[in-house]
């Protein structure tokens, strides 16, 4: 008897899982291209994240994203790990490759590129200094990939000044730190503003820095995308600045993987966020 070829299977793995869009995403990817393949939200508690990466690829899983809190366990647990997300100290994209390695990448800082570049076309990376309000798990990732790109000066400020001061021992000289309390006197003379903390996120505090110093000529962006439109993005856009949303560098963030499991570059298009917002 002849052997049908598998279905590829791919999912994000996190905890809790319920309220992600990855799904979404990846289901209307597959439907648009025609590809026979799934896409599975999973719900693994910590403890039990080794063993679903073991035995996930033998019931034809061809990879998974990973969300929190795996991230930093999944590259742990990986088997080679690309230069970026040994830098960034966190996974978000699993390979499980044919020989039974797992392959880790991180893909979130070429996201948010990928994303600034699709609405704010006419951002350079040379062109003056970004300044960076939190210094998690999305701020290395970010912070990475404007080093690549050039960016000449970082500045970052954190409610807990010693992460971001563990952010400019791993990435050198370029970031300068600013005191939390005092964190709007480094937007004056920014190219790029950019929140990267969960304050503004539905449930969670209110961002409550002061923003005057945002003029016409920044380009603003929230990495928080529930609600779409963050008081933040709604207070930069008063002042006249260009404002740039978070859903798309979670569109982005998701191409490499689907490429990878599904054979095929998908779109980020309008179509595509309209599918995530269920519009
Ligand atoms: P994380 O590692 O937990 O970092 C959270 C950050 O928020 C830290 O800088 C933290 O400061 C700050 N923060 C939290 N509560 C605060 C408060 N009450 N006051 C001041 N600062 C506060 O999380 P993460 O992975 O970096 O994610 C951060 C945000 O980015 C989340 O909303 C996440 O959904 C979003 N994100 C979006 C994308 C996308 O594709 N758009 C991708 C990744 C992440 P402390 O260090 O002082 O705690």
């Amino acid at each position: 008897m002849t052997e049908l070829p598998r279905i590829p299977l791919a999912g994000v793995i996190g905890h809790p899982i319920a309220h992600s869009r990855s799904p979404a995403l990846h289901g209307f990817w597959l439907k648009r291209y025609g590809i026979k393949g799934h896409y599975i939200p999973m719900d693994v508690a910590p403890a039990d994240l080794k063993q679903a990466l073991a035995v996930l690829p033998k019931v034809g899983f061809v990879g998974v994203n990973v969300t929190l809190p795996h991230k930093e366990a999944a590259l742990a647990l990986a088997d080679v790990v690309t230069d970026r997300a040994a830098l960034i100290g966190a996974a978000n994209t699993l390979i499980f490759r044919k020989d039974g390695k797992i392959h880790a990448d991180n893909t979130d800082g070429t996201g948010f590129v990928a994303n600034l570049r699709q609405h704010a076309p006419k951002w350079t990376a040379a062109a003056g200094p970004a300044a960076i309000f939190g210094a998690g798990g999305a701020a290395r990732a970010v912070i990475a990939a404007l080093i690549e790109l050039g960016v000449p000066e970082i500045r970052l400020s954190n409610r807990t000044r010693h992460r971001a001061e563990a952010l400019r021992a791993d990435f050198g000289a370029r970031i300068q730190i600013t005191d939390w309390v005092q964190a709007g006197n480094m937007v004056q003379g920014c190219t790029l503003v950019i929140n990267t903390t969960s304050l503004g996120m539905a449930g969670k505090a209110d961002f409550r820095v002061p923003l005057d110093a945002i003029t016409p000529d920044m380009v603003v962006t929230d990495l928080v995308y529930t609600p779409l439109m963050t008081p933040f993005l709604i207070e930069a856009r008063d002042r006249g600045a260009q404002i740039v949303d978070g859903l798309g560098m979670l569109l982005h963030q998701a191409t490499p993987g689907f490429e990878r499991w599904f054979n095929h570059r998908p779109e980020v298009d309008d179509q595509t966020r309209a599918a995530v917002l269920g519009l």
